[in-house]
């Protein structure tokens, strides 16, 4: 069976065409400046060069067109023919409280996920046009919805509601969504697997640290907390987002620097994180850099970081009554050592302790901690894209 699974951008659409039988990548690639003077297609298939094919993309929809013909062609593609998709997997940021997993797409799906855009006004309008586009493209081929929200919807009630009026939930909504759920779903998933435990014993603390970072409980296979929020802006210090902060500093700073919701959001979104406090990058390689030059600010913003991740670790195994195992993913997660001993220095009281030889390893899935120690650390690579195959085809397969 093949599926192709899309994560579509507003000027961007990624993609991957799996072999599901054998688990694997036949081809994958980037539609880039969708609606901007310059769009460009770059299509890796397997064992193959990257192609790079520059063509006008109005649209999405024209993206999608050029995906279909680089599948197919007879140079570089890596199928005869298109009908050989039997479905296609749509990463979707916000279900809202609709959606606890995934579903097939229909016109009631669509329904709410157009109902979701106020939740999500940056993300879900670019998930909606890739699946209209892909429909238009693909007739009569299922369409999955894989939510970024969904694995939270275990979330208890104590968890997910902000203490404000109960009536502006009921009206607007308002509560913890979570976020990067299918990349905390699949390494929880995983780390029971390499554990060697069925997920319904464990008590798992997933850090998914990158440009975006977030951290989740995972008992007994279910999200019953995490560090995001009603939006992506809470939680840990991010790159360039802020995290949680006082609530009472957003009208503060409007009233004292005079800024607009706009602004106010610009900045508490897009310059603060490890870039605000640093003043260097929002990248960590350059912020660590800086501070092995004796960049004071760069320093303490890795601290911060640090600091704000330890921080989860302790409520979470406070919240879940202990915890089994750690879990290190995404970018920083996976390439970092450094961060990860910092984040875990001073937890040996927990019984976290990791041997500094086997955690001087990036992007493999590996046990780091030491065999004396009664909590498991694990660097898991994410795959975002596999989870989002696995579930279509799941799907699929129930329909028949
Ligand atoms: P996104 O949230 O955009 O998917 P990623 O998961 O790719 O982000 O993570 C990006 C972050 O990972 C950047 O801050 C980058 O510095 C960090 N990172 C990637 N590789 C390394 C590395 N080898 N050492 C330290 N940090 C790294």
């Amino acid at each position: 069976m093949k599926i192709l699974v899309i994560n579509a951008g507003s000027s961007s659409l990624k993609y991957q065409l799996f072999d599901m039988d054998k688990e694997e990548v036949l081809a994958k690639g980037l539609c880039e400046r969708i609606g901007i003077e310059g769009s460009q297609l770059k299509h890796q298939p397997k064992d193959q060069d990257t192609v790079i094919i520059s063509n006008p993309m109005k649209n999405h929809a024209d993206a999608i067109r050029m995906v279909i013909d680089a599948l197919v062609d007879p140079a570089y593609g890596v199928i005869k023919d298109m009908s050989e998709i039997t479905a296609v997997g749509h990463r979707v940021v916000h279900g809202g409280e609709a959606f606890s997993g995934s579903v097939i797409i229909d016109a009631q799906v669509m329904k709410v996920l157009n109902a979701c855009i106020d939740l999500a006004p940056l993300h879900n309008p670019p998930n909606i046009i890739g699946i209209e586009a892909c429909k238009e493209a693909m007739p009569g081929v299922p369409m999955v919805g894989v939510f970024d929200t969904a694995f939270h919807q275990t979330m208890p009630p104590e968890a997910y509601l902000y203490a404000i009026p109960y009536e502006l939930y009921e009206k607007h909504k308002i509560r913890k969504y979570g976020f990067h759920g299918t990349s905390h779903k699949y390494v929880a998933e995983r780390a029971a697997k390499l554990l060697k435990k069925p997920i319904e014993q464990l008590k798992i603390i997933t850090c998914h640290l990158g440009n975006g970072s977030s951290i989740t409980a995972v008992k007994n296979g279910k999200s019953v907390d995490t560090s995001m929020g009603f939006t992506p802006l809470a939680g840990v210090a991010m790159g360039t987002r802020s995290g949680m902060i006082d609530p009472a500093i957003v009208t503060f700073l409007m009233e004292k620097e005079n800024l607009s919701i706009k602004e106010v959001n610009d900045l508490l979104n897009k310059k603060s994180g490890v870039l605000g406090i640093s003043g260097v990058s929002s990248d960590f390689r350059d912020i660590h850099a800086a501070a092995d030059e004796g960049n004071k600010r760069a320093r303490l913003a890795l601290d911060i970081f640090a600091y704000s991740v330890k921080k989860y670790i302790g409520t979470y195994a406070a919240i879940m009554g202990g915890v089994d195992a750690i879990v290190f993913t995404a970018g920083i997660g996976e390439n970092n050592a450094k961060m990860r001993t910092g984040i875990l220095s001073g937890l040996e009281f927990m019984g976290i302790k990791i041997d500094e030889e086997k955690n001087a390893i990036r992007g493999k899935e590996i046990d780091i901690s030491t065999p004396d120690a009664s909590v498991r650390t694990l660097v898991i690579p994410t795959n975002e894209e596999l989870m989002i195959a696995l579930d279509t085809k799941k799907l699929v397969e129930n329909m028949k």
